[in-house]
């Protein structure tokens, strides 16, 4: 037999072990897991020169687009792949009519310009979206759904978002959990009543410094907001993941409810395991409305226990929540500028390997546990991604645990022209980025054909 690809003389990452070996794959799948004397002739051979060989990261939290939900799929489909991201999470926010009607078009259009492959999370938004909850698994393989609790305002009204109250959260809840796994409910947590009532007074005050942002949705909004979701959530019987915590607090609060029996599981962001207030990075001092991101930077106390929380194993994922904005797009006040701090999928790994790993807050096994198998079973795609089982799609990143490189945005590969981490010397880095079996990034350059190689990724209920 002849497989098509053998990756040789690596250093083979899964979250109990790291043993030497190769790998080989056929028809996009791995087909061994051994040693080079055992491996079947290839087509193509691999040299990962004693590096680290991980199974490709998935990243459960992308956006890439604003009001049109799949704009920026080419460009930071292509970051991420760089980063090492051979999966992403994608939230799609499909206005007006639904996702159902649309699905075959986005779907069409995500893999006609997809580096990466991609499940996708439906935000629910309105009363369409909310009654296509029960046939989103059947219909199109879907089977997580996004809440934006008490989402309103100007923005929720100029995007026609309305089914946001408790008792919608509610309502949706309560259809997941009949659904029954993997179906499972995501929710934005901040108390938006808070928020606006302090968004007022700050703007009479005059505010449009980058402190602000923090000050209109301080920590307790958070953490009230996340108390609720759990226990509307265990009410219901349905299943939680709560995105991009960012306070110190949360970590106790998923503690907490894990203890109790609910199921629920918390993700933290790269940003908020690296950036404060506190200490912002340049970019935000010169563009305060680059602080506008939900929720916002929080203190370094935060940042530390969010570390902990991952090595502890209380939070379970790291996702970049990739949202691509310019500096032209932020303009120049924070309460208009789109949400987002940038994409950060390009940089979720070289983040986690230098701050995580190679300053001892996490084990590289953790760190494959934390980025490949866990958002890959929660989300309901393993063992087909986020594993190197036999017969898993071939996805991997190699990784040179040494390398050191200052990170500047002009060479990154996003569309977005600012970075929060422009400057920061990162040691270690994805060299290569394998898709399927196919070499899509190639000694951290991007292979030009790869382009069209992304595929949506259904799951099955
Ligand atoms: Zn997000």
């Amino acid at each position: 037999m002849v497989c098509d690809l053998v990756i040789h003389a690596g250093r083979v990452v899964t979250p109990l072990r790291t043993v030497n070996a190769d790998i080989a794959i056929l028809g996009g799948k791995i087909l061994a897991v051994g040693g080079s004397k055992d491996m079947p002739a290839a087509r193509r051979t691999l040299d990962a020169g004693g590096k680290y060989v991980l199974p490709g990261i998935v990243d459960p939290h992308a956006h890439l687009g604003y009001f049109d939900t799949l704009e920026a799929v080419e460009t930071e489909t292509r970051a991420a792949a760089c980063g090492g991201v051979t999966c992403l999470g994608v939230y799609i926010l499909a206005l007006k009519d639904g996702i159902l009607k649309q699905f075959d078009r986005l779907r069409s259009r995500f893999e006609s310009l997809s580096f990466v492959d991609a499940f996708w999370h439906l935000m629910v938004i309105d009363s369409i979206t909310m009654k296509e909850i029960e046939t989103c698994p059947s219909a199109i393989g879907l089977t997580s759904f996004k809440f934006n609790m008490g989402y309103k305002g100007p923005h929720a009204d100029l995007l026609g978002i309305s089914a946001t109250d408790d008792g919608a959260v509610y309502r949706g809840f309560r259809a997941i959990g009949e659904l029954g796994p993997p179906a499972l409910a995501a929710c934005h947590t901040e108390n938006i009543d808070i928020h606006l009532m302090l968004r007022e007074e700050l703007i009479a005050q005059g505010r449009r410094d980058y402190r602000v942002w923090n000050d209109s949705r301080p920590p307790f909004v958070e953490a009230e907001c996340m108390r609720r979701a759990i226990y509307l959530a265990k009410s219901a019987g349905c299943p939680l993941y709560i995105p991009h915590i960012t306070i110190a607090e949360g970590v106790d609060i998923i503690a907490e409810a894990v203890a109790a029996g609910v199921e629920v599981v918390g993700e933290t962001c790269p940003q908020y395991l690296t950036h404060s207030n506190e200490a912002p990075p340049k970019v935000v001092l010169e563009h305060p409305a680059c602080a506008n991101v939900n929720p916002p930077l929080r203190d370094k106390a935060s940042n530390e226990r969010l570390w902990e929380g991952l090595a502890q194993g209380i939070i379970k994922c790291v996702g970049s929540d990739l949202a691509p904005a310019t500096l032209a797009m932020k303009g120049d006040n924070i309460w208009d500028a789109p949400m987002g701090l940038g994409n950060n999928s390009e940089l979720l790994l070289p983040v986690l390997l230098s701050e995580g790993v190679n300053k001892g807050r996490l084990s590289l096994e953790k760190v494959v546990e934390i980025c490949c198998e866990n958002p890959a079973r929660i989300f309901g795609v393993y063992p087909r991604k986020g594993s190197l089982e036999v017969g898993a799609d071939a996805d991997f990143v190699v990784v040179d645990l040494e390398e050191k490189r200052t990170v500047e945005t002009t060479k990154l590969r996003t569309m977005c022209d600012w970075s929060i981490y422009d400057g920061w010397e990162l040691t270690g880095w994805p060299v290569h980025t394998i898709l399927r079996g196919e070499v899509i990034v190639e000694n951290g350059e991007p292979v030009a054909q790869s382009v069209q190689r992304g595929r949506y990724v259904p799951r099955l209920k």
